[in-house]
C-alpha cells in the first residue's frame, strides 16, 4: 500500500531516531538498574518527545499523525518501565502493566488468578494419557516414517494457502531444537520448534510424540509472526517489524495476539486433515483445550515473575499460585511453572491482552472481507491504543 509512507522531513528524522533508541533500549533492558544507562536513555525520551511535540500536526497526514501517536506511546511505555526497573516498587506496578496492556490490566490479572478453576485443571490435565512430564524423554520416538518437520511445514502452507494469506512462493525452514520456547527467526525465517511442544505417550515401553502441539506452534510461529513481519515489509521504522522493535513493550500485546489468535483458528483445519497429518482426536482434544489454561498460565506467570522478583506480595493468589504450580509440576511438566524476570514476566501477559483485543477489533471490523481485515491487521507493529484507528485508515483507503 503506497500511502504507508513518511515525508514530513521532520517526522522521517524521528522515525529514524526511534528506531535507534528501540536499538538502545533493546540493549539497555540488559542492564535496566544501571543508572548511567538509565539517565542516558531518558535523555533520548526526553528529546524525542520535544522533537514530537513540536512538529506541525496541521502539516501531517493521516497516516503520519498515527505515526506520531505511535510513538508517543512507545516512549510513555518505555519511560514507565525503565522508571519502574530503575527502582522496583510494589506501589508502581500497577500503573507500568495498565500503561503496556491498557484499562486495568493489573486487576484483570490478579482477577483471573483468584477465579483460575484449580480442580478443573486438575482433572482435565490428569486424565490426559499425553505427557511431557520429562523433556529428555523426547528422545525415545516412535518409528516416524515421514520427517515431522516435513509434516509440520506442509501443514502450514495448506493452512495458509486456506486462509488465502501466503501461496506458494512462501518460504521457511523448520527446526526442532532443545530450547525452552519456540519462536519465528524473523531475519532467517525459520521457525525454531521447542522440543518441550512435542508431547507424547508410552506405547509398548516406547515413547510416541504427537506432533498435535507443534502444528499448533508452527501455525503461531509461521502464520502469525511471519505472516506480520511479511505484510510489515517497507513500514515505516516506528511500525517495523524488527527483532529490536520487541523493546517496544507496547508492541507486545499486537505480535502475540495476532499470533495466538492465528493460532487458536487452527482447531477446525487441523480436525479436517487429522487423517492426513496422524492428528489422533485425542491429542487434538487435549492439545486444543489445554490452550484455553495456557492463556490463563500466561498472566499466572506474569504474577508469579514479579512475586519471584519481589516485586508483588499477596497472600490469597500466592497460594493460588502455588496449587497451579503443583499441579503443574505433576501432571505437565516436571520442573513446574517457570521463574521469569521483571522484563520477561511483563512479556507474558501479551499472549492473554494480544489475544483479548484482537478478537474484540476483528469484531469491530466484521462488516470487511476477512482477507482485507487480515492484512490491515497484520500490516506494522503497533500499540493496541492506535492499532484500532490504524485499521480504519487502512481498510478506507487500501481498496
Ligand atoms: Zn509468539
Amino acid at each position: 500500500m503506497n500511502n504507508l509512507k513518511i515525508q514530513d522531513e521532520q517526522l522521517a528524522k524521528i522515525d529514524l531516531d526511534i528506531s535507534l533508541l528501540n536499538d538502545f533500549f533493546g540493549a539497555y533492558l540488559n542492564h535496566p538498574d544501571n543508572p548511567t544507562a538509565y539517565s542516558i536513555i531518558h535523555e533520548v525520551f526526553n528529546k524525542l518527545s520535544k522533537d514530537l511535540n513540536g512538529l506541525d500536526k496541521t502539516a501531517l497526514t493521516e497516516f503520519e499523525r498515527l505515526i506520531a501517536r505511535q510513538a508517543k506511546s512507545g516512549i510513555s511505555a518505555q519511560k514507565e518501565l525503565s522508571d519502574f526497573l530503575i527502582n522496583p516498587r510494589e506501589g508502581d506496578i500497577t500503573s507500568v502493566v495498565d500503561c503496556t496492556y491498557g484499562g486495568s490490566s493489573f486487576k484483570e490479572i490478579k482477577d483471573i488468578i483468584l477465579n483460575f478453576d484449580v480442580g478443573e485443571y486438575k482433572r482435565f490435565v490428569s486424565d490426559s494419557d499425553i505427557i511431557r512430564k520429562n523433556r529428555n524423554s523426547v528422545r525415545k520416538l516412535g518409528n516416524p516414517k515421514e520427517d515431522p518437520r516435513e509434516l509440520i511445514k506442509s501443514a502450514v502452507m495448506k493452512y495458509g494457502k486456506k486462509l488465502g494469506i501466503i501461496d506458494d512462493s512462501f518460504d521457511f525452514n523448520i527446526i526442532i531444537d532443545s530450547i525452552p520456547r519456540s519462536y519465528w527467526e524473523s531475519d532467517k525465517r525459520i521457525c525454531v520448534i521447542s522440543q518441550d511442544d512435542f508431547r507424547g505417550k508410552e506405547i509398548d515401553g516406547l515413547y510416541v510424540i504427537s506432533l498435535t502441539g507443534p502444528y499448533f506452534t508452527a501455525i503461531h510461529e509461521v502464520l502469525g509472526h511471519g505472516f506480520h513481519q511479511l505484510c510489515s515489509e517497507g513500514v515505516p521504522e516506528t511500525i517495523s517489524y524488527s527483532l529490536f522493535q520487541g523493546s517496544n513493550i507496547k508492541t507486545s500485546a499486537h505480535r502475540e495476539g495476532v499470533a495466538s489468535e492465528r493460532e487458536h483458528s487452527a482447531y477446525t483445519f487441523l480436525r479436517e486433515h487429522a487423517k492426513e497429518y496422524h492428528i489422533a482426536e485425542s491429542d487434538l482434544e487435549f492439545v486444543a483445550g489445554y490452550k484455553e489454561f495456557a492463556e490463563q498460565l500466561t498472566v499466572v506467570l506474569t504474577y508469579k515473575g514479579l512475586n519471584d522478583n519481589k516485586v508483588v506480595s499477596d497472600e490469597k493468589i500466592n497460594k493460588k499460585i502455588a496449587q497451579i504450580d503443583e499441579i503443574h509440576r505433576q501432571y505437565v511438566y516436571k520442573d513446574g511453572l517457570p521463574s521469569h524476570s521483571i522484563r520477561m514476566a511483563l512479556y507474558e501477559a501479551s499472549y492473554y491482552f494480544g489475544r483479548k483485543k484482537i478478537r474484540e477489533i476483528k469484531r469491530q471490523f466484521n462488516n470487511f472481507p476477512a482477507n482485507r481485515v487480515e492484512r490491515a491487521l497484520n500490516t506494522g507493529v503497533w500499540a493496541m491504543d492506535v492499532l484500532p484507528d490504524f485499521m480504519d485508515y487502512f481498510l478506507r483507503k487500501d481498496k
